[in-house]
């Protein structure tokens, strides 16, 4: 199966390159094994909240040349200042242009309010969650949270003790009614993602709209859990237009409604750019010609070789096994790259689990180009890109999301650049 580019991996940084690459007449295959990390999102995507030595950042923009200082292995070093200051507002439009509405910029950070209620530095949040203006303030001080009868993944007590701290007032509200009983009637059943296939539904949707119409009170907006808008992206308009107020998201315990409809959304427009998406399909190994990748074969294909000029690796770190750790090493399982670890295990973690770990940091070696590096050598047609890099910690940093977009975006870009010189 011949291809212009075989992207392995289809989670945030393998769709945003395969769309980029698709969009300019490129003939790209995705091959992902499963779910991705967005299955997981906290519904905002983060740029860069805190430098490697602790210190906090509001502004993104500001802030980089002291990370690249502090860490120069960091994916955000390689692309230096001015590249990432133009890569943050290129995939501002880019989520914009794809249908993925989201409010931020990489001038400052907002916050966003995390399941436990309490607010947290962020880049973009989709736009029908609600945030907080800065630190100590949301806009506004009457909310009327609407939960689900039996729905434990969302925690409505943390959430109105978290926003009294700040002079937010809540009222609570539970909503039940005969298809939600029939989810009821077997707890595990109750999953963000079960309750949303309930309200995908017309007449759901309409019962819903009745029973918050019927309690909402004098409260300045609704607040549900994001478990509306799975299918159907225009259910919280309709919400909002049928209940005559504001309506907005507040994240669930995993997993993440919007998170997969983010995915959905990735995916629906690499296919309508022409891109092949391969799901549920595992790359085992490659074969090299010189310094190139010539064949990619995989569980399903058996001897069949996916052929591409280039290959792009986005497999995502330990979470989706593009990183596998073993008592003694950690290892990229498909091309056997560089990998960035410490030999002492002792070395991997810290022993106080508040405190950075080091193991986050492990991660692929690339070059300046990011592509992959295989025994101290860059591999010609290989880049790599996302939560598989190597020198950033996404927890401590707040830099996840960012890092899959940002070096998606250029490593697009450079396979296209290389495309116009041939
Ligand atoms: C649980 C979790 C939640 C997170 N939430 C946030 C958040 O809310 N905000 C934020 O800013 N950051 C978050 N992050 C950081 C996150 O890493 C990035 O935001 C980003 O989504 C990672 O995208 P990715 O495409 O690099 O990797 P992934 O999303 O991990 O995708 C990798 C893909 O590669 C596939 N794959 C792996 N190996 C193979 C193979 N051999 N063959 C074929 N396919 C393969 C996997 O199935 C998966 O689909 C989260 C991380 C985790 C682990």
């Amino acid at each position: 199966m011949k291809f212009d580019t075989i992207i392995i991996g289809g989670g945030l940084s393998g769709l945003i390159s395969g769309i980029q690459l698709s969009k300019q007449g490129q003939r790209c295959v995705i091959i992902s094994s499963g779910q991705s990390a967005l299955h997981f999102s906290s519904g905002s995507f983060d740029l860069l909240n805190a430098l490697p030595d602790g210190k906090s950042v509001n502004k993104p923009l500001e802030a980089i040349g002291e990370l690249i200082e502090q860490a120069p292995a960091h994916p955000y070093a390689k692309l230096g200042t001015s590249k990432f200051a133009q890569l943050t507002e290129e995939a501002e439009t880019f989520l914009q242009d794809t249908g993925i509405p989201t409010k931020g910029k990489a001038e400052q950070n907002h916050y966003r309010i995390t399941p436990m209620g309490t607010l947290k530095p962020t880049w973009l949040t989709l736009e029908d969650h609600l945030q907080g203006e800065n630190a100590n303030r949301i806009q506004w001080k009457k909310v009327g949270i609407f939960n689900v009868t039996g729905f434990l993944d969302f925690y409505t007590q943390f959430i109105v003790d978290e926003l009294a701290k700040i002079g937010t007032t809540c009222t609570t509200h539970l909503i039940n009614f005969p298809a939600l009983e029939r989810l009821r009637k077997n707890p595990t059943e109750m999953r963000s993602v079960n309750i949303a296939r309930v309200f995908d539904n017309q007449d759901n949707l309409n019962e819903l709209v009745r029973q918050i119409k019927a309690e909402r009170g004098d409260c300045e907006i609704i607040a549900l859990p994001a478990i509306v808008g799975l299918s159907r992206k225009d259910a919280l308009a309709y919400l909002q237009k049928e209940i005559g107020k504001p309506v907005y998201l507040l994240p669930t315990l995993p997993p993440s409604v919007p998170g997969i409809q983010v995915q959905q959304q990735l995916r629906a427009r690499f296919q309508e750019a022409g891109g092949v998406f391969m799901l549920g399909d595992i790359v085992l190994r490659a074969e090299k010609e010189g310094d190139r990748i010539s064949r990619v074969y995989t569980n399903n294909h058996g001897d069949i070789p996916f052929t591409g000029k280039n290959v792009i690796l986005a497999t995502g770190s330990y979470f989706s096994q593009g990183l596998i750790a073993d008592p003694e090493r950690v290892y990229e399982p498909i091309f056997n790259l560089d990998v960035t670890y410490s030999r002492n295990r002792e070395q991997w973690y810290s022993r106080d689990a508040f405190e950075a770990q080091p193991y986050q940091t492990f991660g692929v070696k690339t070059d300046k180009d990011f592509r992959g590096v295989q025994n101290g050598k860059p591999i010609e047609n290989l880049y790599v890109s996302g939560a598989i890099l190597e020198g950033f910690n996404a927890i401590k940093e707040g830099c996840g999301a960012g890092v899959s977009i940002l070096s998606a975006l250029y490593v697009a870009d450079r396979i296209s650049s290389k495309q116009e010189m041939l």
